[in-house]
């Protein structure tokens, strides 16, 4: 017998998942561009020094928040790499990466019913999160033609009583906006104003190719109301070691520290190691993936370009291009099904991201799997196009 009856009500529909079952009829070779994994393995050095590490006796517990070395290197860190981004060592707590990082966060500070504010095209599973926390994820909704920059009336409009939190994701998952110093005061003013949280992902700070990264954190008078939720996944290449940390108020990190011992208590120790390590190596690391996923980004940009039914925002950050499918006749669903199911690509539809025209294409294969992908998306884009016009 079905056992769903066992099931607490909240998880008996649908969540917001973003890959669904799909049967591939091509026989083309699959090519992923659906999963934001880095496809680059970790750093050799970073592997050998966890292992060492490892083979020397970090095989146990460590402090709940993470280890202090660890901790002080992430502070030292900072400081060394950001204007005004200084912290002391109980200001911060490592977890098991971004998603950790944000739910645990959440946790700390929702009441039934508080709202928290995400900006759309948005990161789908920040409305599990939010759910799941007993919050009401709120949508303000930005703009291709305002290169999805933060309007202040339309984020102002949204506010309420209930309002808890705003969540801010530069440079974004899923639009490779970076956002301008302009938005960011928008959302500190207004989060001062209203005395609300921002909780910063910042997982993607090291891709930011235009300009250098603002953290949300170091503006003035947001140190007090602000958690950035750090991680190694995507800057280096480390999904799968899944580690990252929260800075913030040490009220709010002490809380999440709480609610963290009852989940895994402290971070895996072989993690926090390399975690160690790639701080360490940071340079080499970051100048090797930013110059790989650039050089990705706009080659798939340029293809876009030159397709007349697609149309891409130009990504000025992170590892992903959200396209405008609108032009093709098909829904973004219909575009990305039929495009697996006929040349073997995964993209993801835009719907999980609150933006159904668009899908959203990860460029975690490298350069010559991207020239074939892009091939076939032209092919297949091309002959959709005239059916339908
Ligand atoms: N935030 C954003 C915007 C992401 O894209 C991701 C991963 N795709 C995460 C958080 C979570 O990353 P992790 O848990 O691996 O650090």
């Amino acid at each position: 017998m079905n056992s769903t009856r066992f099931l607490a009500e909240r998880f008996k529909k649908d969540s917001n998942m973003m890959v669904k079952n799909i049967s591939r009829k091509s026989g083309l070779k699959h090519i992923n561009l659906g999963i934001g994994d880095i496809d680059i393995h970790t750093d050799e050095e970073v592997i050998r020094d966890a292992f060492k590490d490892v083979l020397d006796g970090h095989t146990h517990y460590t402090n709940s928040m993470g280890a202090e070395e660890l901790r002080e290197e992430i502070s030292k860190y900072h400081k060394e790499e950001f204007e005004n981004y200084d912290f002391t060592t109980d200001e911060v707590i490592v977890l098991s990466g971004g998603c950790h990082g944000m739910y645990t966060a959440l946790k700390a500070v929702t009441n039934p019913g508080d709202e928290i504010i995400i900006f759309a095209p948005y990161f789908p599973v920040y409305i599990d999160q939010i759910k799941n926390t007993d919050g009401v994820p709120v949508v303000v909704k930005t703009k291709f033609e305002d290169n999805y920059q933060i309007n202040r009336k339309d984020l102002e409009n949204k506010i309420s009583e209930k309002t808890k939190a705003i969540i801010v994701n530069t440079p974004s998952n899923p639009t490779g906006i970076c956002y301008t110093a302009e938005s960011l005061d928008i959302i500190a003013d207004l989060a001062k104003k209203y005395d609300l949280l921002v909780l910063a992902d910042d997982i993607y700070d090291f891709y930011s190719y235009n300009s250098s990264f603002t953290p949300i954190y170091t503006l003035e008078g947001m140190r007090e109301r602000t958690i950035s939720i750090c991680s190694f996944s995507k800057n280096f290449a480390m999904t799968g070691w899944r580690i990252g940390y929260n800075i913030g108020p040490k009220e709010i990190i002490e809380c999440i520290k709480n609610i963290n011992e009852c989940i895994v208590y402290s971070t895996a120790a072989p993690s926090q190691r390399a975690a160690l390590s790639a701080l360490k190596n940071r340079k080499k690391i970051k100048d090797n993936l930013v110059s790989v996923y650039r050089e990705r980004v706009n080659y798939c940009y340029e293809r876009i370009q030159s397709i007349p039914s697609l149309q891409a925002f130009q990504p000025q950050g992170g590892i992903y291009l959200f396209v405008n499918v609108e032009k093709t006749g098909l829904s973004s669903g219909e575009f990305a099904k039929k495009l697996d199911e006929e040349c073997g690509i995964t993209v993801i539809p835009g719907a999980p991201f609150g933006d159904s025209s668009s899908v959203r294409i990860a460029c975690s294969v490298p350069l010559e799997e991207l020239e074939e992908a892009f091939d076939r998306i032209e092919n297949f884009s091309n002959k959709i196009s005239e059916v339908s016009a």
